[in-house]
This record gives structure tokens, sequence and C-alpha cells, in this order.
């Protein structure tokens, strides 16, 4: 709903998922006002340029991989390819052509008004947006989330790169293609670029793939990768970039001609360049510093995601860099939305409910790589460098379960057990479709439960989960 009212209850800067969330939980059940202003497309990064196109894109290859390792179905399915343009038609049906009016019939059915255009603070309370003022009674949210980084590599800005919105957009899809980076992002888009048929050279300039997770993730997706054709240079520094003709074509088309990158001295000539190699708050043009705060820095927030220093400030989701993944921006917008909906109504914030304590070190993440990796909590290094007692069971995936899944199936799971409480505090499983495994091992570590009580929570059988009870046979 488009609105004429300059004044709300609640004003939220950036619509992507979390701002949305924060929109809807701070007037649920109340008569209270909200407004998303939003600069670009309702629904943010995610729904358009991140996590739905990229899953969409990631999910016929694994099914691709499935079938191929299932006697009755890889005989029908022999070495085809998969059929490129139905998958980025499907990719489409879920970006809706870049089209965000369900979005907006969404937030109306919420009872959340849209305001287009680039939103700015002014002072406590108030918002601008393109010379018109909004004032808040009760809380301005910051959700405006990051943008892609590209590194100042000679060259690399001119070449007109490619960054993750184009390689999740993808209308043309390269022959070779570089990716610099080794992270989630660099990974993922490898994994689809591979399927969709171009050649890939990772340029990684760190010792592993997915350098945040335990060394064996980041081992087993380089050699799921190796073994579908990528080249991963590890260590490998990017000293130059320089493109023939690179024209802006638009995002997922090829920018110009070829491209021609020097790392460690050697060229390497492809047809574009993937930068995935990290993100940018996207705080810089805010109006922070009218508050004293700085500018173009993640903000910095309480376990209320408050900012300290102005109660009626409130910033979520990637913006905060606390935990920069969907699930966890949206859990704050959660948190935050229950605050200031309790604030509003004179309520206190005593309930565990009001802060966003799973941020500390209980965050759960899936990379969709061809093996994938699912993790809750700390990794081992982690774990030591916070000075906890740790001890380790790990075991390769070889049960019941994982056989009857497809053939050749292989996989590692791994628990860092808190020797002082007996209770897990982080979990990686690696593996085809190990996805599903880590919500278990997350309500384990939130939860606590001593490894005793877990004896007790018995795997179905045959299911992958029988993992667990090979985890815990093998501290008995
Ligand atoms: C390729 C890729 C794949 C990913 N896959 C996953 C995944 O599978 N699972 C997962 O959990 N996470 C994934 N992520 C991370 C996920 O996209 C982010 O964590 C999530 O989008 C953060 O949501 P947000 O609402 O904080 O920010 P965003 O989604 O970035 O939304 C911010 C919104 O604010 C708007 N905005 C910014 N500044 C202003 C302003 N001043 N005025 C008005 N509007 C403004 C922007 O236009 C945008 O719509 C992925 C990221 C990438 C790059």
């Amino acid at each position: 709903m488009a609105s004429e009212s300059s004044e709300f209850d609640v004003i939220v800067i950036g619509g992507g998922p979390v701002g949305e969330n924060a929109a809807q939980y701070a007037i649920a059940g109340s008569d209270r006002t909200a407004v998303i202003v939003e600069h670009e497309l309702l629904g943010g990064e995610c729904s358009y340029w991140a996590c739905m196109p990229s899953k969409a894109l990631l999910r016929p290859s694994e099914v691709l991989d499935t079938a191929r390792n299932m006697p009755g179905v890889k005989e029908l399915v022999g070495d085809q390819p998969l059929d490129a343009d139905a998958v980025l038609a499907r990719r489409e049906s879920f970006t809706h052509g870049l089209d965000d009016s369900s979005q907006v019939a969404w937030a109306e059915s919420a009872g959340i008004s849209v305001i287009r255009g680039h939103g700015r603070i002014t002072g406590e309370r108030t918002v601008e947006v393109d010379g018109r003022t909004l004032s808040a009674r009760h809380a301005v949210v910051l959700a405006t989330g990051t943008t892609a980084s590209v590194p100042n590599t000679p060259g690399l800005r001119d070449a007109l790169p490619w960054i993750s919105r184009d390689a999740t957009n993808i209308h043309e899809t390269p022959g070779h293609i570089a990716v610099i980076g080794g992270g989630v992002v660099a990974t993922e888009a490898a994994t689809w670029l591979l399927s969709l048929g171009a050649k890939v050279t990772m340029i990684v300039r760190g010792s592993s793939l997915l350098a945040g997770s335990e060394p064996f993730a980041g081992e087993l997706v380089a050699e799921a990768l190796k073994g579908r054709g990528a080249e991963i240079m590890l260590d490998a520094s990017l000293e130059s970039v320089s493109r023939e003709n690179p024209v802006d074509t638009g995002i997922g088309r090829i920018h110009g001609g070829t491209i021609r990158l020097v790392v460690d001295g050697s060229e390497i000539v492809a047809d574009e360049v993937l930068v995935a190699a990290g993100r940018t708050p996207a705080s810089s043009d805010l109006g922070l510093s009218s508050l004293g705060l700085e500018d173009g820095r993640y903000i910095d927030v309480d376990d209320h995601l408050t900012v300290p220093g102005h109660d009626w400030l409130y910033a979520v989701g990637d913006v905060n860099g606390r935990a920069p993944l969907t699930h966890m921006g949206k859990y704050q917008g959660r948190v935050a939305g229950d605050v200031i909906a309790a604030k509003a109504d004179g309520k206190p914030l005593n309930s565990k409910r009001f802060r966003a304590s799973a941020d500390h070190g209980q965050i759960p993440q899936v990379v969709f790589t061809p093996v994938e990796v699912a993790s809750v909590g700390p990794t081992e290094a982690k774990a030591r460098e916070e000075g906890i007692d740790v001890e380790i069971v790990a075991q390769d995936i070889a049960v019941a379960g994982s056989s009857l899944q497809q053939d050749d199936y292989s996989g590692r799971a791994q628990l860092v057990i808190d020797r002082a409480t007996d209770t897990i505090v982080g979990a990686t499983f690696v593996g085809p479709g190990v996805a599903e495994l880590v919500h278990a091992a997350t309500v384990a570590v939130v939860g606590k439960v001593s490894l005793d009580d877990l004896w007790h929570a018995v795997p179905s059988y045959p299911t992958v989960s029988e993992i667990w009870l090979r985890l815990l046979e093998s501290r008995r």
C-alpha cells in the first residue's frame, strides 16, 4: 500500500527478508503501523539475487548426481547434461522475472505500508526518503543488508566482472569462467556453473576452500568439485586483470571480450570472471553520522538488536555482521520485532525471547556444493580458541540409510563435545543430502542436551540419521 502518511509506529529501512520479518513482528496483533522503505525490490537480495535463485540453480544438478548413482535410473540418464534452458526457466519462476509485486501484496496483507525510495536517517526517529520526511513513534529498524565487494586488483573493476548477482541471474553460460574466492558463494557458484557446462577455474587466496569450516569439509568439497572438472588454485595471488572490449551487456550476460588474469605470474585466459570475495555492509549512505555513528561499517548492536545509545534504533540482518544468513537475520528480525512490540506495550524484556542468543556460536549453515556441508556451532579450532575442553568424535557416514540413498555414498560427520558439560557445542556433516541432518544437531546444541540423554534419541532405520548412533557408539 503506497502510504500518504508521514508518521508510523515503526519505520524499517530495507525490505529484504529480515526487514519484512521485523516489520511483521513489530505490529502483529496490534493497531500499530509500520512502513518498509525499499530502494530496489521488496524481498531483497535473498529473493532475487542470492538464496532463492542459487538454490533453484543447484537443485537440478543434485538430482542428476543422485540419478547417476542409482541403478535403474542411471541407465535412463546416461551421460546426458542438464537441460540448461529448463534450469534457467525454473530459476526465473522463483525470481518472478525480478517483479516484486507478490511481495508487495504480502506486505499489504500483513498491514505493512511500502514506500519506494532510498531511506536515510536525519535525526532521532526521523527518516528521509527522497525529500520526504517520515517520523517513527516507536522505532526505526535498519535492515539494509550488504553488497558484493570487488577488490582493488589492477584492471579488475574495469573488466566489469560478474558479481554474485550475475552468477545467480545467469542468462549466458561462459565457456570458461574464473571464480575469485573460495568461500560459500564461490563454491556454490562453481557447482552450478559446472553443471551448466562451463569450465571453471577457482582462484583462492587461502590454503583451502570454505576456510571458516572444518578442514575436512573444504577438502571434501574441493575433491568433489575437481571430480566435476574444476581447476582449483589454492594460495593463489591474483595480480592483474585485463579484458578486451568490456561492455555492460546486463546482469548475467557476458560482459565483453576475452579476459586475461595474471595469477602468481602465469596467465589464465577466460570468457568471464566472477568475483565472490566477500560483502560490504550497505551502511555508507544511511545517515548514520547524523547520530554520531560511523558510516560504511557493520552496525554494532546488543542482543535486543538495539544500537547502543539509541534505544529507538535497531539493526538486523546482514548489516549488523553478526550472522550473515537469511535464517539468522530473520531470527534477529523476529527478536527485534518482539522487543519493539513489548516496549510499545510497556512489557518487561526479561524473557529469553527478547534476546538473540543463537548469534553467539549456535549458528546453523548449509553449503549446497556437490557434497553438502551442514554445520552448527564452532569448529574444533574455534572451540579450542574459546577455551573449551574439547573432545572430537568423527566418523565416515557409512550407514544402512546412506547406502540406500545412492551408490557410492560417501561423507563424514564430526561432533565437537565440551567435556566439562558433556554436551555437543558444534557439529559438521559432509555428504550428499546432509542438509536435513543439521537441525537435529542445532536442537542438541541450543538445548544443551547431554550425551547421556542423546543416547535415548534413537535414529530411525534405515536413515542417514543413523550416523548419530555411530558417533555416540564411538565414545562408549
Ligand atoms: C549468492 C548468495 C547466496 C546466498 N544463499 C543463502 C542461502 O542459501 N541461505 C541463507 O541463509 N543465506 C544465503 N545468502 C545470504 C543471504 O542472502 C543474506 O543473509 C540475506 O539476504 C540478508 O537479508 P537482509 O534482509 O539482511 O538483507 P538483504 O536481503 O540484502 O536486503 C536488504 C534490502 O535493503 C535495501 N536497501 C539497502 N539500503 C537501502 C536504503 N538506504 N533505502 C532503502 N532500501 C535499502 C536493498 O535494496 C535490499 O532490498 C546468500 C548470499 C549470496 C550472495
